[in-house]
């Protein structure tokens, strides 16, 4: 979704629209324990105070993750909060970098989805748990102990 800068005003705008999981995807790296499910969609409060536009809100999509303690795979809803500043692109101070919370817009408009699509790339959990009581795998015989105890452990006898 494109928002054209002299479309926003001071007054707080509520904005909502799809990210498609292709925008999503070079922003993950090499996450092999998770696989973009979708459809994900963002939800953003936008508002420009002197030629700065400041948006926040949240996205939500569903993924299949890869439990970090399990290794079982199960469907997790994700909702990622971001809070970003978008500044005039002749405020940039040279050297200066982009990061989570500030960036710039070129003067004329910004791509809100492709602005959120990074965020979720950088806030996504690094550990998905399918519960947070995951009892794991048994590491002398790798068994799943949420399917219950194996031989090895002392809780069998
Ligand atoms: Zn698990
Ligand atoms: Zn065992």
């Amino acid at each position: 979704m494109r928002l054209l800068l002299k479309s926003l005003t001071p007054e707080e705008r509520r904005v909502e629209f799809p990210i498609e999981i292709n925008k999503i995807k070079p922003y993950l790296g090499g996450r092999e324990d998770l696989e973009l499910v979708g459809p994900f969609a963002g939800e953003a409060w936008v508002y420009k105070m002197n030629a700065t536009v400041h948006l926040k809100g949240v996205i939500r999509g569903t993924v299949k993750a890869t439990c970090g303690r399990c290794l079982d795979m199960f469907e997790a809803d994700v909702a990622i909060r971001f809070n970003q500043t978008l500044r005039p692109p002749e405020s940039k101070e040279a050297g200066e970098e982009e990061d989570l919370t500030t960036g710039f817009h070129d003067g004329y408009a910004i791509q809100v989805d492709d602005i959120v699509a990074a965020q979720i790339g950088l806030k996504i959990p690094q550990v998905f748990l399918c519960d947070d009581e995951c009892l794991g795998l048994c590491p002398s015989c790798g068994k799943n102990l949420n399917e219950g105890p194996c031989e090895c452990s002392p809780q069998a006898k």
